[in-house]
Order: C-alpha cells, then sequence, then structure tokens
C-alpha cells in the first residue's frame, strides 16, 4: 500500500449489473448503466465517454477497444469489493449519486421534503438529498452503515 488510494474514473455496466450499478451510485461513483443494451452500445458509450466497462462477460472485458474489468462474482457484496480494491474508491468529495438516474444527489433542509418522506423516517431522520431529475428523496438508512462500513475496510 502506498497510502494513496486510487480514484476511479467514470464507469459504464454491463446489462448484468444493474444492481451493483445503483449501489456504486449511492457509493459516490459515476455509474452509467444501460438497461437491456447490446455490448456494442456499452463499448459505444464507454470509447465516446472514456468510460471504464464493468462486465460479466469475459468476451467483452477482453476488448482491445476499451477499458475493461471482468467481474468475477454473482455476489454484490464481492461485487463491491472487487471495484474498491481494484478499480478504486468514488471521487472527492463523496457525494452519493441518485440510484436511478446516477446524478449527483443535493442536500435540502428537512422541512422541504418532510410531507414527501414516510412519517417515522420525518421523525427521525434530519438529513436530505433530493435528485433534481426524478426528485427521489434519500436519507442515510442502513445502506449508508453499510457502505461506511465497506470503505472503511478498505481504507484502514
Ligand atoms: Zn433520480
Amino acid at each position: 500500500m502506498t497510502g494513496e488510494n486510487r480514484i476511479a474514473p467514470p464507469l459504464v455496466l454491463d446489462a448484468m449489473l444493474g444492481r451493483l450499478a445503483r449501489w456504486l451510485r449511492l457509493m459516490g461513483y459515476d455509474a452509467a448503466y444501460l438497461v437491456d443494451t447490446p455490448d456494442i452500445v456499452v463499448v459505444r458509450v464507454a470509447r465516446a465517454e472514456g468510460r471504464l466497462v464493468l462486465t460479466r462477460d469475459r468476451g467483452l472485458a477482453a476488448r482491445r477497444a476499451i477499458n475493461a474489468v471482468l467481474i468475477r462474482s454473482q455476489a454484490l457484496d464481492e461485487q463491491i469489493e472487487q471495484v474498491v480494491a481494484e478499480v478504486g474508491l468514488p471521487p472527492e468529495p463523496v457525494t452519493p449519486r441518485c440510484a436511478v438516474c446516477n446524478v449527483p444527489l443535493v442536500p435540502v433542509e428537512p422541512s422541504a421534503v418532510r410531507d414527501r418522506v414516510p412519517p417515522y423516517v420525518a421523525r427521525t431522520q434530519n438529513e436530505f438529498s433530493v435528485c433534481g431529475q426524478c426528485r427521489r428523496v434519500y436519507w442515510p438508512g442502513s445502506h449508508w452503515r453499510h457502505i461506511r462500513e465497506k470503505l472503511d475496510g478498505v481504507e484502514g
């Protein structure tokens, strides 16, 4: 270890990695994901936007025209560990992105979203963010703790 952590480049995930894409976005990675998209389009996006391809497909990973990482595991936890270890950490400052839109979330005052979240959440949470594109509201739940533990595990 050099003590200097690598920062991940923008990513594009193949059609088999939708769940991983949503988690990486919440972790702050720029993770494009194209639903039901043939490999040729993944390659085109990777080249046009300078994205690193994450794929479960050996054939796609071996393409010379792109930079790609073959994701070895089918288990989400192991997939995330591989990304953090081999691709790098999310860009600083770490800004969670919408799991659906891949757009950075914007912090908002609790009063702005109290009527748009479940009553229990409104009572117990003070930190909220919204997606400027789909307007979904996010708050730190158990998944944030889970994510933080993963990142700390690697950095530690
Ligand atoms: Zn969104």
